[in-house]
């Protein structure tokens, strides 16, 4: 990634550090690697299978065998360009395969094809939510390239393996502008991106499996100052060791230069266990590689309508969605970008909210469904309340069948039994009370039981609450909370 700044808004100081010499500034920019889905790999026709036995998918591609020529992945060509439209991006239709040389054992080639000025996709955005607040984040590339196999060194004391199956399985890496200030705003912007290469279908973000993986680079100023030397963290694999890569090494550098050290430009590797970074070896410039374009493979050409074809076929993205929540249904900011961060759960919500009021759908599936599959450690697809049972009980609310309170009992019986909302309520006598005589003994009985209480109640109007709860608890919460809050009132005289 440059080693420059930013014209965005992006660039204005906030979330600064204290430092025992005045504030600070961090400075961060990502490069992600995104595995492409595609059941083949980039330049063979080699299976992408996770998890099978080790050196099982390997062409002779992928091994560099001598002589073996790599043929282009058409899948894999649109899966980049369709994730480049899902960033707002330039496409280039004309875009070139280098090759990257470096030494190692799990690199049979000695070089990694890559693109190195000429990528396939050029500048984009995302945008990101962080306190309340929206903020444009620069995307400056993608490339396509392909991954490396894998060494395994603790499978025996004297040996080292290799296992070649992800040699050669395509990579989209997404390079960021240095726009991003704070280890949040780093956790939100690739929380972001995966949600939309989720959504496009173009990468599963896996990064349990290493599907996603981010080198974060990591630099520190003083506000409004030259920016200063960077390091990159390599390989960070998950969405928490991100945030704590950043903090770690925001101090760390704060620390060095406070006390009168530099910082010196190098790659260093995240310890998940330690929460620390350490140094891997001084950084490598472009130089150091020795790019050259690929002499095995042609400049890579496509047309617009290649573009436009893919463009048409692209899924409604999370922005959009969003926003169509927030006007369709009436939903708040907070609440639509809730239900949009997984397409799962935003497709649910629609299903859920069917002929209902938006809001009470929303509440009830953030609230109830939400809160319990997070208690649970389950998911939408796997709970037990299914879609339709959901929408079931939001109706019987909305309908005055049962009231708020009900809804809750009725929806946990419904997880522990799998029985179905109607029939519970139906079956159990849950259905709310309206019939005034039996509200109305029920309220008598209290205001007669409590004389203290009802004289402090003419002086304090905010006492009827106790009162209506009295009056729902006799009920076994069946009552109408309205008509027993009305009827005190009329009882009361207040
Ligand atoms: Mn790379």
């Amino acid at each position: 990634m440059q080693n420059k700044a930013s014209t965005s808004a992006a660039n204005k100081p906030n979330n600064l550090l204290k430092g025992a010499t005045g504030e600070w500034e961090v400075i961060i920019g990502l490069e992600v690697h995104a595995q492409v889905a595609s059941k083949a790999k980039l330049f063979s026709g080699a299976s992408t299978t996770f998890g099978a036995e080790p050196n099982s998918n390997v062409s002779l591609v992928d091994a560099a065998m001598p002589g073996m020529l790599p043929a282009i992945n058409g899948e894999c060509v649109a899966q980049a360009v369709r994730t480049g439209l899902g960033l707002k991006a330039q496409i280039n239709k004309r875009s070139i395969f280098d090759r990257k040389n470096y030494f190692y054992p799990d690199l049979p080639q000695g070089y990694q094809i890559s693109q190195y000025k000429n990528p396939i996709v050029g500048e984009g955005t995302i945008e990101i939510d962080v306190d309340g607040v929206t903020k444009v984040i620069g995307i400056e590339r993608l490339h396509l390239e392909q991954d490396a196999g894998k060494s395994i060194h603790d499978q025996h004391p004297d040996y080292s393996y290799v296992d070649l199956n992800r040699s050669g399985v395509a990579l989209m890496e997404i390079v960021s502008r240095p726009d991003l200030r704070s280890a949040k705003e780093a956790q939100a912007y690739v929380t972001k991106l995966r949600t939309i290469l989720r959504y496009l279908g173009t990468c599963d973000g896996d990064m349990e499996k290493g599907n996603m993986r981010a080198d974060v680079n990591v630099s520190v100023r003083r506000p409004g100052a030259e920016l200063g030397t960077r390091c990159e963290v390599k390989n960070v694999n998950s969405i928490r060791f991100i945030g704590q890569a950043v903090d770690y090494e925001a101090r760390r550098q704060i620390d060095i230069i406070e006390d009168g050290g530099t910082i010196r430009q190098e790659t260093r590797l995240f310890d998940n266990a330690k929460g620390e970074t350490r140094s891997m070896r001084s950084k490598e410039e472009a130089h150091d590689y020795r790019y050259f374009p690929d002499p095995d493979l042609l400049p890579l050409e496509f047309d617009q309508a290649f573009i436009d074809g893919l463009q048409k076929g692209l899924p409604e993205l999370p922005d959009e969605k969003k926003a169509r929540f927030m006007a369709q249904y009436g939903l708040s900011a907070y609440d639509a970008s809730v239900l949009v961060a997984e397409k799962e759960s935003a497709d649910y919500f629609e299903r859920v909210a069917k002929g209902r009021d938006g809001k009470a759908a929303a509440n009830w599936m953030i609230n109830e469904l939400f809160g319990r599959i997070n208690k649970e450690g389950t998911t939408i697809a796997t709970a037990p309340v299914s879609d339709v049972a959901n929408n079931a009980i939001i109706g019987m609310i909305s309908d005055g069948t049962i009231s708020g309170a009900i809804a809750k009992k009725v929806f946990d019986i419904a997880w522990t039994t799998g029985r179905d909302p109607i029939e519970i309520v139906d079956t159990d006598g849950l259905k709310q009370v309206t019939d005034m005589g039996a509200i109305e003994k029920a309220v008598d009985a209290i205001i007669t039981a409590n004389p203290d209480k009802v004289e402090q109640v003419k002086l304090k109007p905010s006492m009827l609450g106790w009162f209506v709860g009295q009056a729902m608890k006799q009920s076994g919460g069946k009552a109408n909370p309205q008509q027993v809050s009305d009827l005190l009132k009329a009882k009361l005289g207040i």
